[in-house]
This record gives structure tokens, sequence and C-alpha cells, in this order.
């Protein structure tokens, strides 16, 4: 790997290919699978991830907002885009880029046949999305034979696929609950197909679905973290492996007297000779101020460096009294190891965030 001049986010195209290929021993052949590829790929790159994994031949890809899908069919992509919550004002741009809508209420449901009827569409690819218990975004159960006499009713679209989401699949404590869910899927999935008349796609579990569920795998499986390198346990982490290295360097090293301070508000105090070094990643970085004053670290040569004082907005300060270290050296902030689960650990985050918060200002690497 070549040594870092600057703050870079290295990202793993092969590990990606692993951690799709061990997806996909995970699910049946014929079962779909669809990238999650939503903020910038969970804090990657959205644009270089969805080329790398349409040329593996992903089935789908999905983003939360219409402007994540328009910067993909600006680059090129051509597998079907499922938009997660596309909002209304953006559906006449979103037809105008072939992506496919999540219909999640009777608002967003008759706009979107209004816009597409003015444009002249006719069976437009659509996916209703069915609230089973995260009560977050989606029609109820007993809203199946009003959305059937809509669609049936219209044939400016066509219901593709339908879908739900699983509000705690990573938790066995919730096992019951989770069940509870598939169960609603199946029979909102069974109504709506039966009265329709045809069946569309068939959808529910993320990645920690995919892994503890497999009777409820359906016809197609979204992953996203799981994608990115991370599973739910330490078990299942040991098959993934996670693409994202943030990693910087030393850009400078003092040592400092007993009864100094460092940083903005004196947060730190030497209670003795301490040796610290200056690492150009802040919280504008995505490092937050939570990291700050101990809580976090960074690792120099296999060892662990806390990180002093409060996190500033481009640089932090670390204590590398017991670190055989130079100027210039690498540090990383997560990777593989520690993870990114590990390094969110030392606060009360978790991979998810830490991953995502990773500012664009941070040039991004690929490793091929
Ligand atoms: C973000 C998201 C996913 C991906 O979940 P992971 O836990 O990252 O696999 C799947 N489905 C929906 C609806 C989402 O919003």
């Amino acid at each position: 790997m070549e040594k870092v001049h600057e703050t870079v986010l290295e990202i793993d195209l092969n590990a990606l290919k692993e951690n799709f290929q061990y997806l996909k021993t995970r699910v049946k052949p014929k079962t779909k699978i669809l990238a999650v590829v939503k903020a910038f790929a969970y804090g990657s790159s959205s644009v270089e991830i969805a080329q790398y994994l349409e040329n593996l031949d992903i089935d789908y890809f999905a983003v939360a907002y219409t402007h994540e899908g328009i910067a993909l069919r600006e680059a090129g992509v051509k597998t079907p885009i499922l938009v997660l919550h596309p909002q209304s004002m953006n559906f006449k741009t979103l037809i105008e880029h072939a992506l496919e809508p999540s219909l999640y209420s009777h608002f967003v449901l008759n706009e979107f046949i209004k816009v597409a009827h003015t444009e002249k569409q006719s069976n437009y690819p659509v996916h209703i999305k069915f609230n089973t218990g995260l009560n977050r975004l989606g029609f109820e159960s007993d809203d199946v034979s009003d959305v059937v006499s809509i669609l049936k009713n219209t044939s400016s679209i066509l219901a593709k696929s339908l879908f739900s989401h699983l509000a705690a699949s990573e938790d066995f404590n919730e096992k019951e609950f989770t069940e509870k869910q598939i169960q609603t899927f199946k029979d909102i999935s069974e109504e709506f197909t039966e009265s329709i008349g045809f069946k569309p796609i068939l959808h529910l579990c993320n990645t920690s679905g995919i892994l503890n569920y497999p009777e409820a795998h359906f016809d197609m499986v979204r992953s996203g973290i799981g994608l990115y390198g991370f599973g739910n346990s330490d078990l299942e982490d040991q098959h993934f492996t996670p693409i994202a290295t943030l990693k910087s360097i030393i850009s400078q090293i003092h040592t400092i007297k007993k009864g100094d301070s460092v940083g903005y508000n004196r947060a730190f105090i030497a209670n003795k000779q301490t040796k610290i070094a200056t690492i150009p990643v802040g919280h504008a970085d995505g490092i937050g101020r939570q990291y700050g004053n101990g809580k976090g670290f960074v690792t120099i040569n296999n060892k662990q460096a806390p990180i002093i004082g409060n996190v500033c907005m481009d640089m932090i300060m670390i204590d590398i009294s017991d670190i055989n270290c130079q100027e210039g050296d690498e540090v990383i902030i997560f990777g593989k190891n520690p993870t990114a689960n590990a390094f969110a650990l030392a606060t009360t985050s978790i991979s998810y965030e830490i991953i995502t918060a990773i500012s664009q200002r941070v040039k991004r690497v690929f490793l091929k």
C-alpha cells in the first residue's frame, strides 16, 4: 500500500467484491440482490461503488433521494434504481432519469400518477412500500384494497415491487417482533397479489435480515452495511471486510511539560511530560467532538494513541508518549483493524454513523 501524504479515505474494491460474494452465498441463487448506495454509498463514493457492482451484475440499486439517483444516471449507471424517499417535487426529474420511486402514502401515490400521466408514461415501474412495524414510511395493512384499486385504475404506473423494512433484524431479543413483521408482510403480499392479479417482486430484508432470517428473503434482498464490510455480530463481522480505511499522517510532534495544556479551551492538561502529535483530521471531516478528551483513539504502528483535548475543525491532537513514531508517519483512524465499529464503540456510536459521516472534503482513493 502506498504511503499517504494527507488524510484519505481508501476504498478497497476487492473487499467490496468479497462482501458481495459472501452475501450471495447467504441467499438462494434466484434471489435478486439490491445494493443500497444511498448517502455516497455509506460515505465511500456512490458512483465508483455502483459502477463496480454493475460490472458484477448486481440486480438493483437503491438510493434515499432523487438527486442521489440522478448522480448515478449521469455517471452512466444503467441498472434499475429504486429511490426510497423521492419527494413529490422531484417526480418529473425522477422520470426523466428513469429512476423508480418508492410510493408509500396516498399523497405520493396520487401525485406520482398525476405526473406520470402528464409525462405520458405507461406502466412506469414503481415500488409500493408497506409499514409492518417500523412506523417510518409505508401504507398500512388495511390500505391494500384501496391501493390496488388506485393501481387498477391507471395505466400510467405499474407496481414492479412490493416491500417493507424490518425494525430490529439484528436483535435476537426482538425475534418475535421481527417474525410478526414477516408474517404481516406475507399477508399483505398475498392480499395484494390476489387482488391485483400478478405478483410483483417482494422484498423485506436488509443486511441483518439476510443473515438472520433466511425464510424472509422473498424475491430480493437489500444490502447496505454488509457490502461495506459489517455484519451484525462479532461472528458475522468475520465474514465481511470493511472496504473503507480512513488514514492520515502525523503533521507535527511536540513534547509538552507537566501543566501545559493542549488545544481549545485547554481541555487537556498534562500531568507529566507528554509527547503529542497533531493529525490533520477534525470534526469537519466527520470526527465528532464526542471522540475527543480521551474517548476516541487512532492507531500508529499498531499502537493506540488516545485523542486528547477537544477535537478541532481540521485537526486532532493525540498522546504518543508510548509510541515510537515520527512526523510524516501513517495514522489509521479506522479500517480493517481497528474497524469503524471498534472506533465508534469508543463513544456510543455505531459503524453506520461514523462511516457515513466522513465528509466530502476527504479525498477518496480506490484500490483495485
Ligand atoms: C438503508 C436501508 C437499507 C439497508 O440497510 P442495511 O442495514 O445497511 O443493510 C435497506 N432498506 C431500506 C428501506 C433502507 O432504508
